[in-house]
């Protein structure tokens, strides 16, 4: 196990790569920097591109539910 124990176990969406994405294929860009496996496979480049609303920010139109938020 070769961990830096720097993993943070974040849930985010997965993050593709546009190959990847393009192709439908497993991005591990998230997990191994870039290139990811795919594209160093290929040998084409690896682009990510970070969208800027993915944020999962409800716009300040938050309802209170009664439920326990987990
Ligand atoms: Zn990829
Ligand atoms: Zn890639």
């Amino acid at each position: 196990m070769s961990s830096a124990a720097a993993d943070s176990r974040k849930r985010r969406a997965a993050r593709a790569c546009l190959a990847c994405r393009k192709r439908k294929t497993r991005c591990d860009v998230a997990r191994s920097g870039m290139p990811c496996n795919n594209c160093r496979l290929d040998g084409v480049e690896c682009v990510v591109i970070k969208s800027r609303r993915g944020r999962y920010v409800a716009r300040t139109k938050v309802h209170m539910m009664s439920r326990p938020l987990f």
